[in-house]
């Protein structure tokens, strides 16, 4: 079922082609996924999770490489930004600077899991968000640790203590507007996580990782398998093998950008003004989220905004057009206050 609504979810988060007769009227935009943050986990005294003399930070690192390396021979126009590129360390907090100060359009950060039971093995990708599982609360629990082994941790997250449960409140009133969009990512890297050396798709999930807390830009958080089981060890530490699991996140990576890069045709001074009232199937969405937020939300800045749900979350959108090609002459206006806007079919 969850598999459904995230491929219902993906379907309509794709960026729609334009076609028409009108096209000579209209001044043509690319949009184009152009920055690209690679966030191998941990790294410097913060080893991560660790196996006899296995350290998490040595595998996330090689992944994170060879994935950069395969983005940039494919598309040199793209930029790597790497959070680390050797065994340094970098505090959390900072990782999500990197890419907000970069205007990156997309973060990926890289992680092995570990845990007591050693039979657990599989991979899984996490996006920012609430998910009652006390499972993913261990593991992102001890992802989040990591901030005590940084200077002068409390005043850099708010007085966040990873290991009270209470502390987690504060991401309750978060308003990821990117989550349909990290999703998306996160679906694609676990479909084509498939192909292996991992067995064992555990699925998408959310959790809210500190890392991806602060980020301004569909963000996921891949935990490649688990370090404590003997059988995705010996996979994790096999050079050919981190090869591999680097082309599936790149064969991810590729699909994304296929369907995130689009052109936007805006209209000339001498094309023909929109229809005013036009009713339809079309809308632009401004944001996502778990919570049903009230009409004068401050997050909506001003804009009168519709709902409709989809899955365990809302999804808030501007307009009504009859076509795309309505909606998406009306979609620079709204990117103006929000920057991430997108089409929707609200009829769905
Ligand atoms: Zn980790």
């Amino acid at each position: 079922m969850r598999h459904l609504i995230l491929i219902l979810m993906l379907s309509a988060c794709l960026l729609p082609a334009v076609s028409g007769t009108s096209l000579s009227a209209q001044n043509r935009q690319v949009v184009e996924l152009k920055t690209v943050v690679i966030d191998a986990g941990h790294g410097g005294h913060d080893p991560g999770a660790t196996y006899g003399k296995t350290y998490e930070k040595n595998i996330t690192l090689s992944v994170a490489k060879r994935l950069g390396d395969l983005i940039k021979r494919s598309y040199p126009s793209v930029k790597v930004i790497y959070t680390r590129s050797d065994d340094s360390f970098v505090e959390l907090y900072r990782r999500a600077d990197i890419a907000n100060k970069n205007n990156a359009d997309l973060f990926i950060s890289i992680h092995v899991n570990s845990v007591n039971d050693r039979s657990a093995r599989g991979h899984e990708t996490y996006v920012m968000g609430q998910d009652k599982n006390s499972d993913n609360f261990e593991i992102c629990r001890t992802e989040n640790s990591v901030i005590v082994l940084e200077d002068d941790y409390t005043s850099n997250y708010q007085g966040f203590d990873p290991d009270n449960p209470e502390s987690y409140i504060i991401f309750s009133l978060l308003q990821n507007a990117h989550l349909e969009q990290s999703l998306d990512f996160a679906t694609l890297v676990q479909k084509n996580a498939d192909a292996g050396p991992i067995a064992n798709n555990r699925g998408v999930k959310q959790a809210n990782f500190i890392v991806l807390w602060k980020c301004t830009m569909p963000a996921v958080l891949i935990e490649l398998g688990f370090i404590s089981n003997p059988n995705d060890m010996k996979v994790l530490t096999d050079k050919n093998s981190q090869q591999r699991i680097a082309t599936n996140i790149f064969k991810a990576f590729q699909a994304y950008k296929k369907s995130y890069d689009t052109d936007i045709y805006l209209p000339s001074s001498d094309a023909p003004a929109p229809a005013q009232q036009a009713t339809g199937n079309f809308g632009i969405q401004i944001l996502a989220s778990p919570y049903l937020l009230p009409k004068d939300a401050k997050e909506f800045k001003g804009w009168n905004c519709r709902h409709i749900r989809s899955g365990k979350n809302y999804k808030y959108y501007v307009g009504q057009y009859s076509t795309r090609e309505e909606a998406l002459k009306a979609l620079p206006g709204v990117r103006n206050s929000f920057p991430e806007a997108f089409i929707i079919k609200t009829d769905q």
